[in-house]
C-alpha cells in the first residue's frame, strides 16, 4: 500500500511569508497539478504542517536573530493565517492532517500527530498497512529530507520527488543524503 506526504505547503513557507522558500508557491502549483493526475495512484493522502506555539521559542527554533540554519523567524503559528496550508493547494485531495512542532524544534513529519486522533504518523501509516511513502513539498533541504529519512530509517520504502520540491539553500545537494540511505529520487 502506498501514501503520498505532502510536506509543510504553508503560507509562511512561500514568496510573502515570514520565512519564504524560493519557488515555494511554484512547488505547491505544480503539487495540485500532480495530485489531479495521479492522487487515484495512492492508498492514503497525508500532508504535514509546522504547528508552533505562539510567543515562545519552540525549543530553541525561533529567535530574533535567526541563522537560518538552526533558529529562524517567527513562523507557522497555530490559527495563524502563515500557518495554512498555501491557497494554490487543493485540500481537498489531503485525507490526514499532521501537525508538528509544537513547543519544539521538528523538522521530520514522523515527528508529528494527526490532529484530530492524536495519532502519529507512523501509527497511521501502520494502521493503514503503507509500506510505499511518495514525498514531496517544502523544504527539500531541511522537512522534506527529514521526513524521508525517518522514513528509510523506520522500513518504509520512499521516493522524493525532486520536481515538487525547493530547498532553502539553493543548490543543495539534501537529497542526497536520502538517495545513500536507499531512497529514490525521481
Ligand atoms: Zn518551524
Amino acid at each position: 500500500m502506498k501514501a503520498l506526504i505532502i510536506v509543510d505547503e504553508q503560507v509562511d513557507f512561500c514568496e510573502g511569508g515570514s520565512l519564504a522558500v524560493n519557488g515555494g508557491a511554484e512547488v505547491v502549483k505544480k503539487t495540485t497539478e500532480f495530485l489531479k493526475e495521479n492522487a487515484r495512484k495512492y492508498d492514503l493522502i497525508l500532508a504535514t504542517r509546522d504547528w508552533h506555539e505562539p510567543e515562545n521559542s519552540n525549543g530553541g527554533h525561533i529567535s530574533d536573530s535567526p541563522d537560518y540554519v538552526d533558529t529562524w523567524p517567527v513562523h507557522c503559528v497555530q490559527e495563524t493565517p502563515g500557518a495554512e496550508y498555501h491557497s494554490n493547494l487543493d485540500t481537498d485531495f489531503i485525507q490526514i492532517h499532521i501537525v508538528k512542532g509544537m513547543g519544539r524544534p521538528d523538522y521530520s513529519g514522523f515527528q508529528g500527530v494527526d490532529l484530530e486522533s492524536g495519532k502519529s504518523l507512523d501509527e497511521i501509516l501502520k494502521t493503514n498497512e503503507i509500506n510505499e511513502l511518495d514525498i514531496l513539498g517544502i523544504a527539500e533541504d531541511h522537512c522534506v529530507k527529514a521526513t524521508a529519512l525517518d522514513g528509510l530509517y523506520l522500513g518504509y520504502q520512499v521516493r522524493v520527488f525532486k520536481d515538487l520540491t525547493t530547498p532553502v539553500t539553493p543548490g543543495s545537494d539534501a537529497l542526497e543524503e536520502v538517495a545513500d540511505k536507499g531512497g529514490s529520487i525521481i
